[in-house]
């Protein structure tokens, strides 16, 4: 949290504002969030040349993407929303599914939902039973998040003098997320005991999580909002209880091998490749061990990572203002 504070003040700083209200927390930089140049078939053989020069185990893998058209990118009148990654045992294919709008959201596609088909591609190659390729979100969450921090020395490619700043806004909402992941789990956990609570008192329980863990909001006088209405727009809330705080979980992890990267890649990327070899076949803690992760539950752990991302910061930024 002072982490993201200190973030805020800055980006409101960067913006020109006394003060950084909810719908600014999106638009990092004043002229605009960098955005990805090329069309969508060009975006796509850009990340096929990323993953080539990457890896040998990922080349293979984006290869096997293309040659079976394993996408769906594009919007499209009638299409459904969203974007995600699923998974045909039959062929041991995965299949990503998106929808580009020409933001950043179209990389973290093609890096994100791409780690979550590496990891089914290469896991369903190295395990014996097609039910042990998936683990839990808060393991699998790690395969993809890991991905859009592994690929960042490729941005150029798709945001050209843009990159550093995609980097620099990439990295700080690694952690900008954090306290918000977490306060929807804590919002959970009270319902939850308490399901007898009046609509009222839910808003009044979200907003007294809000002024823990995220002070730096403000709903530039919007009442129903300001009296902790904003509960309501997470569907996890509603469709997949207690998920939400899997991805703090994982990325406190996917930070660790990004830590790790930036001192000795080889060492990060052999712990990535066994993290993806054992999809499901243990459990979450000795998944970790076995990858040469420290335990987000052991007290020390995000501190450890928060104090090194905030180096990590520092030179992000001292890059952009060079
Ligand atoms: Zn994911």
């Amino acid at each position: 949290m002072p982490l993201c504070a200190e973030l805020y003040q800055k980006q409101a700083a960067r913006l020109g504002l006394d003060e950084l209200q909810m719908y600014d927390e999106a638009l990092v930089y004043p002229n605009g969030n960098a955005t990805p140049i090329g069309s969508t078939s060009e975006l796509v053989e850009k990340a096929r040349n990323m993953y080539h020069e990457l890896s040998p185990e990922t080349g293979e893998f984006f290869d096997f993407m293309a040659e079976y058209e394993l996408f769906d990118l594009e919007t499209k009148p009638g299409k459904h929303m969203g974007g995600y990654c699923t998974f045909l045992p039959n062929f041991k294919a995965p299949f990503i599914f998106s929808n580009f709008n020409g933001t950043s959201a179209d990389v973290d596609v093609l890096t994100h939902e791409a780690g979550h088909a590496f990891e089914a591609y290469y896991a369903s190659r190295h395990l014996p039973l097609l039910e042990l390729v998936h683990s839990t979100s808060e393991i699998n969450e790690i395969h993809s998040m890991a991905m859009e921090q592994f690929t960042y020395p490729w941005m150029d490619k798709f945001f050209c003098e843009r990159a550093d700043e995609y980097r620099y806004a990439h990295l700080c909402g690694t952690m900008t997320t954090i306290p918000y992941l977490v306060a929807v789990d804590e919002f959970q956990h009270k319902v939850f005991e308490n399901p007898k609570m009046s609509a009222k008192e839910r808003r009044a329980v979200w907003h007294q999580i809000e002024l823990d863990y995220l002070p730096w909001r403000h709903y530039d006088g919007n009442k129903f909002l300001s009296e902790g209405g904003f509960w309501m727009q997470k569907q996890h809330i509603f469709l997949y209880p207690f998920y939400y705080v899997d991805y703090a979980l994982a990325q406190t992890c996917a930070s660790q091998l990004f830590i790790k990267s930036t001192k000795n890649h080889k060492e990060a990327w052999d712990n990535y490749l066994a993290l993806c070899s054992m999809g499901g076949k243990y459990g979450y803690f000795e998944t970790l061990e076995k990858a040469g992760l420290d335990n987000p539950f052991k007290e020390d752990t995000v501190k450890k990572v928060v104090e090194s991302i905030r180096g990590l910061i520092d030179e992000f930024e001292a890059k952009l203002n060079k």
